[in-house]
């Protein structure tokens, strides 16, 4: 099966064309300053025309347009329900008639972890497995649950899609989701560095001088001994291995992914978790397998033939 397949992250949007487990290109688009979605749609459209120009492929030929969007989707009407401080205007765009009147293709949209998870378990980290979660560490972080083979949703669309937002620490930081101490909130790409700046010893750190702090900046400085980068990174462990058992103990799966930007340096992240699960998840047959996801920033667009394939009428 061809597809077209576009992933809207937090600061890029990848466009592809699939062909079952196989991308036949694809680019990226920047979004990190687009002031609304409904502006960067003719970029989006160039852009898939260009890719299926160059991979010899024509609109027609392709089953459908499979969208992976941060927030709550209900893919069911093909709707974006409820967004975080990303592409607002989103919620009133009809992209179902954009995909006809560009492609003359039907339209599915998904929660993007939830289409990087379907990625994952039909070409990547969790081939075969029946029950996985799905964390992404990156701007924010993304969740997604399959249980006996099918993705959680629930009966409004957002169910196992917030797991960033399940809180670690009652007392914690604010999140922008209104709720206090979320795992996003301690631990990812937007909360980073104002964790890093309120450390103490911050100013004598190397960080100090970074005027952009993000996960990448953060581990190089942890390998080099910076006390203040130690420290954070420390806290960044224990809060991404105590999401996972969260949502072990609410899911029940196998393979726990780990995916997402931050998996750039997964080595430290996945024994971390695994020690912490292996200690502290109550499970009744084993321990689920920790892993970093194979497919990384393309994962969410592998997941465009599953999803546009996925029967719907018992969800
Ligand atoms: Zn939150």
């Amino acid at each position: 099966m061809l597809a077209l397949s576009i992933d809207m992250g937090g600061t890029h949007i990848g466009c592809g064309v699939v062909r079952d487990n196989e991308l036949l290109g694809s680019s990226s688009l920047d979004s990190e300053r687009a002031e609304s979605l409904e502006s960067l749609l003719p970029c989006v459209t160039a852009a898939l025309k260009k890719i299926l120009r160059e991979s010899g492929v024509t609109a027609g030929e392709c089953h459908g347009v499979a969208v992976g969007f941060p927030g709550i989707v209900d893919v069911r009407k093909s709707r974006i329900l409820s967004t975080l401080k990303k592409y607002e205007d989103a919620i009133r765009l009809d992209l179902e008639q954009w995909a006809i009147e560009q492609f003359g293709l039907r339209l599915r949209i998904e929660n993007d972890a939830r289409m990087a998870l379907l990625g994952e378990q039909y070409a990547g980290a969790a081939q075969g497995a029946q029950d996985v979660v799905m964390i992404t560490l990156g701007t924010g972080i993304g969740g997604a649950a399959m249980m006996l083979g099918k993705l959680v949703r629930g009966a409004h669309s957002q169910a196992a899609c917030l797991g960033g937002h399940l809180p670690v620490n009652y007392r914690g930081r604010k999140c922008a989701c209104g709720n206090v101490g979320c795992a996003e909130a301690e631990a990812a790409g937007w909360s980073l560095p104002q964790i890093v700046r309120e450390t103490p010893g911050f100013h004598e750190s190397s960080l100090a001088g970074v005027a952009h702090i993000d996960f990448q900046t953060l581990f190089a400085a942890a390998r080099n001994e910076d006390a203040v980068a130690c420290a954070v990174q420390q806290h960044c462990l224990y809060v991404w291995a105590a999401n996972a058992v969260a949502l072990i103990h609410a899911y029940d799966p196998e393979v726990v992914v780990f995916g997402g930007g931050v998996m750039q340096s997964p080595d430290v992240i996945l024994t971390f978790v695994q020690k912490y699960v292996e200690e502290h998840a109550w499970t009744s047959w084993g321990t689920p397998r920790v892993r970093a996801a194979v497919l990384g920033g393309n994962a969410a667009l592998l997941g465009a033939v599953p999803l546009l394939s996925e029967d719907l009428r018992h969800t």
